[in-house]
């Protein structure tokens, strides 16, 4: 499977707090370290790891964290298509509390610059098998992708996170839509059901409900619930990355059949990173998810 990720990577500061601050409060953390991040780079981590040739689109900024985190995708397996821009390399500040609860402060940087895809980034896109989006880059690089894809015949997987208004040619546009509850109700807007509000557009969707598992729905055909382990989870942060890169590595086949297939996988996958700590150094491979599984 040949996945192609385009979007964002940040470098995380991760701080462990007993409890998440309240506005105007300090709190002193148990610890404090950094690592690899942007819904994009966690996304390209956890397909590579689920076996697939992976290719990432970045925007990365002239600077150590740029360097440190262009090396580390390649290191991973990725086949990077790093663009490096005159802006700071994007960084997260993330608070993870004692039950595994987190609050995330963005700073986009560099990859408010990844827009315009150049000839070759188009033709990365017509070659790969699935193409994975998220909203942490520009939404007119989103619009750009969706069309480019959908031309050449490559499937669109697009993650709508952080929760953001989405045009509705770009949910036409996608094969597979995958959001979280709050996301799902966001885009869905107020009183409608969210998986026959989001499905009206055309595409699959899948809403991942934490601890609950997934729901897997499709045009016109009853949502097919898939459950998630029952796991003692540490750290959720990256869960909802982990799953859509492992889905994407996944998905292969048409039909309610081949989505309810790719979900298992992402929830086994989105089910081991739960138990450990950080986004990236949480992600599973296909080895451990298999092993998980049995
Ligand atoms: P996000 O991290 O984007 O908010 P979710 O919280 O819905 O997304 O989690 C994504 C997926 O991760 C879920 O569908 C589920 O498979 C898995 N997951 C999350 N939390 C847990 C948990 N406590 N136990 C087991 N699996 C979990």
């Amino acid at each position: 499977m040949r996945v192609l990720v385009i979007g964002s990577a940040n470098l995380d500061l991760v701080y462990e707090v007993e409890r998440l601050p309240a506005p105007g409060e300090t709190v002193l953390a148990a610890g404090s370290a950094s690592y690899a991040g942007g819904k994009g780079n966690n996304q390209a981590v956890a397909a590579v790891r689920a076996g697939a040739d992976t290719r990432f689109i970045a925007a990365l900024g002239r600077d150590d964290a740029g360097d440190r985190l262009a090396a580390e995708a390649r290191a991973a397996g990725i086949t990077l298509l790093d663009r490096r821009v005159d802006a700071s390399t994007g960084t997260a500040a993330i608070l993870v509390d004692r039950r595994g609860e987190n609050s995330i402060v963005v700073d986009s940087g560099a990859n408010a610059r990844l827009t315009d895809l150049s000839a070759a980034e188009r033709e990365a896109v017509a070659a790969a098998d699935v193409l994975v989006l998220q909203l942490e880059t520009p939404l007119d690089t989103v619009a750009e992708a969706v069309r480019v894809a959908r031309a050449a015949g490559t499937r669109v997987v697009l993650n709508a996170a952080p929760a953001a208004p989405v045009p509705p040619p770009v949910l036409r546009g996608a094969d597979v839509l995958i959001v979280n509850e709050h996301e799902a109700a966001a885009l869905a807007g107020p009183g409608a059901d969210p998986m026959t509000a989001l499905t009206a557009h055309g595409c699959a969707v899948v809403i991942t409900l934490g601890a609950g598992g997934a729901l897997v729905g499709s045009p016109g055909e009853d949502p097919v619930p898939v459950l998630s382990y029952t796991v003692d989870a540490v750290d959720t942060t990256g869960a909802g990355d982990t799953f859509v890169g492992a889905f994407a590595a996944a998905l292969s086949g048409d039909g309610v059949e081949a989505l309810v297939a790719a979900t298992g996988f992402a929830t086994a996958a989105a089910a081991i990173s739960v138990q450990r700590k950080g986004a990236v150094p949480s992600i599973p491979t296909l080895e451990e998810v298999r092993e998980f599984r049995d």
